[in-house]
């Protein structure tokens, strides 16, 4: 089949530039590229890419910009490239729209797992009938939608509806980080700080579901941003 995915590439820095399209040629990619912001907007519009690697420290335009841009006309998925120790910068980029983050420095099957993670999540990615499935399945644990069952090897998980629905928002996004606002927002609704709920919820799913809850395998933490839900065991 020639139709390989369409990656946009948006680095000011040449080395890392390099790096990441010597990856994605070599994986069957396309890839197009630039080094600055404003010229990301207009590639971004005039090829349509299937996906935005992002970095956000450009020269001419801040990547947030960018992002704020995009986002204007099209659910493009966006992952965002920065710098280490930078949690707030993630969570505005993510907030306004990026779909996730790689922290530099990264490493060949991490770049490849988020682009193809970002790719199914895509408006074009909807239409193969991921989201859609009845149920999922990660390792040990499955959960069936059409019967509102979660179960680790076999054995059903009993839980309340507020975790329920934690793991569900998670399942459907399975490889995806989500914010903490996000995940308040869409459990809590729009107009509510539940923080210190989100936690101890959190806390109680992972003590049902983790056989070690010190070491999540499922669920784990995105430090400063959220949770995210592993996709492969
Ligand atoms: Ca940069």
């Amino acid at each position: 089949m020639n139709n390989k995915p369409l990656i946009l590439i948006v680095e000011d820095d040449e080395r890392i530039c390099n790096f990441i399209s010597a990856i994605l040629t070599s994986n069957d990619y396309h890839i197009i590229k630039t080094n600055k912001g404003k010229e990301a907007i207009s590639m971004a519009a005039s090829y349509s890419p299937d996906l935005i690697l992002l970095d956000l420290g450009l020269p001419d335009l801040d990547g947030i910009e960018v992002i704020k841009t995009i986002r204007q006309w099209t659910e493009i998925p966006i992952i965002v490239v920065s710098a280490r120790g930078q949690e707030q910068e993630k969570v505005e980029a993510l907030d306004l729209g990026a779909d996730d983050y790689l922290t530099k420095p990264f490493g060949t099957s991490e770049l490849l797992a988020r682009i193809r993670t970002g790719i199914r999540h895509s408006p074009k990615g909807v239409n193969v009938g991921y989201l859609e499935s009845e149920k999922k399945t990660v390792g040990d644990f499955e959960i069936n939608y059409a019967k509102r069952l979660v179960s680790i090897a076999g054995k059903e998980v009993h839980l309340t509806p507020i975790e329920y629905k934690i793991i569900v928002l998670l399942s459907k996004n399975i490889g995806k980080v989500l914010t903490h606002d996000y995940i308040m927002k869409e459990i809590w609704g729009p107009y509510t700080n539940e923080r210190q709920a989100l936690r101890v919820n959190m806390a109680n799913i992972r003590r049902k579901l983790e056989l070690n809850a010190a070491e999540p395998k499922y669920i784990v933490t995105e430090v400063g941003v959220g949770y995210r839900m592993i996709e492969g065991i």
